[in-house]
């Protein structure tokens, strides 16, 4: 039986955190990000390797001023629903001035260290966003 580690999962996630990468359905041509092995529209198994542009849209957002513990020296900062240039809808963090914020604005995605594991040193990495122009 596979043993399952907290250390070991940003390994495994690499990949797609890194390169942006979701799956584009062969036979209804939706796209999914993350990558998911079945289309989250019409249950097919035959999906591709699709790299998202990193460019989008905010939907939704709002300033947390209260973190959840372990980023608790990141207050006031940004979640938004970022609508992908691709169609996916996701949940991201963005970076800068929250002033910027506004329904309809164009985001692009930022490589940022995401959060650091104290005691055994490891350091995440992954996509925020920005506001663009
Ligand atoms: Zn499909």
């Amino acid at each position: 039986m596979p043993q399952r580690s907290s250390v070991a999962q940003p390994w495994r996630m690499q990949a797609g955190r890194y390169r942006m990468q979701g799956t584009e359905c062969v036979v209804c041509k939706n796209i999914d990000f993350p990558a998911r092995q079945i289309c989250s529209k019409c249950g097919g198994h035959d999906n591709v390797e699709k790299i998202m542009s990193g460019e989008g849209e905010i939907v939704s957002f709002t300033i947390l001023h209260t973190a959840p513990e372990g980023f608790d020296g990141h207050t006031p900062y940004s979640i938004a629903l970022v609508k992908l240039k691709e169609g996916p809808v996701i949940t991201a963090q963005i970076v800068g001035d929250s002033a910027g914020l506004g329904i309809g604005k164009p985001v692009r995605a930022v490589f940022r260290k995401l959060f650091e594991n104290g005691e055994g040193g490891l350091i995440s990495y992954g996509f925020k966003f920005e506001v663009v122009g």
